[in-house]
């Protein structure tokens, strides 16, 4: 039997070489890892998870006129996205005060942010992945800046789409990280929406009770970490209310309850 090709390992992501040219297998491990891998654990089920809400959204966003690798999911862990050049940058957006930015300005936690911010943060695991700033951006030519305006034009877009979607399911969208690849043709090449998204790389927050139903439940150690991300796939419509499926969705079903001071359902 022929062996597809790994071209690449990530913390949470296997890449394997696609069936057709120009073509990608994104597979969603369990793995999860915080704090630059200095902390390592596996949650039960999330990476059948994490390719249903990345699929939903990326999904959601195309109708938007948003371009995205999304091609088509493939089975329960894996999706098939084009292949792009990733460019070495974490854009972050952010709607309230939470994580670094806390500990670096001295906010509180929770405080709505006067206006949404837009940050950049250099893909280099090596160095922490620290912050930069458009000057960094240019100076060492990570990107252009035709491309950094469309990177920032399109993710205030999916920050506003994403903000309603989350609030019409009672989530507030506190925070989230998106990347983005250069797709070539030819010489020529234009950025589109790349990765992935999903509770490991946004904050969501239950409206009404402040939940956290994120990977901060991994991060801080809250517990209940598995109950939260199908939390946001049942709200989101993906799961069904009444069998929970599909599949190693409904393995997971048996630990709803567990998680302290759950979400509230809907
Ligand atoms: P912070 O800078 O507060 O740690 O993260 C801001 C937001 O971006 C959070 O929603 C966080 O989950 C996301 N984020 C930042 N860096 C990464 C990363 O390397 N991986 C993932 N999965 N998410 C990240």
């Amino acid at each position: 039997m022929s062996r597809r090709r790994q071209i690449y390992e990530g913390k949470a992501k296997i890449l394997y070489e696609g069936p057709e040219p120009g073509t990608i297998i994104q597979y969603f491990k369990d793995d999860a890892t915080a704090f630059n891998a200095e902390k390592k654990g596996t949650i039960n089920g999330k990476g059948v998870i994490n390719n249903r809400i990345s699929e939903y959204v990326f999904t959601r966003l195309s109708h938007i006129g948003i371009p995205t690798h999304f091609i088509r999911r493939l089975n329960m862990r894996e999706q098939l996205v084009r292949q792009v050049e990733i460019v070495p940058i974490e854009v972050v957006l952010r709607n309230v005060a939470a994580g670094s930015i806390c500990k670096r300005l001295g906010l509180k936690e929770g405080d709505q942010l006067p206006h949404t911010l837009i940050e950049y943060y250099y893909k280099d695991d090596a160095l922490g992945d620290p912050l930069i700033s458009e000057e960094h951006i240019a100076c060492f030519n990570w990107a252009s800046q035709e491309e950094m305006q469309d990177i920032a034009s399109m993710a205030i877009r999916v920050n506003d789409f994403l903000c309603g979607m989350f609030a019409g399911i009672d989530i507030r969208l506190v925070d989230f990280k998106l990347e983005f690849g250069r797709l070539y043709d030819g010489d020529f090449s234009r950025v589109i929406l790349a990765d992935e998204i999903s509770p490991d790389g946004c904050r969501l927050w239950d409206m009404n009770t402040n939940e956290k139903m994120d990977k901060d439940r991994f991060r801080q150690d809250l517990g209940g970490i598995e109950d939260a991300y199908q939390e946001v796939a049942r709200r989101l419509g993906i799961l069904n209310n009444d069998d929970n499926s599909p599949g190693e969705v409904l393995d997971m079903s048996a630990h709803r309850g567990k998680m302290r001071g759950k979400p509230a359902k809907k």
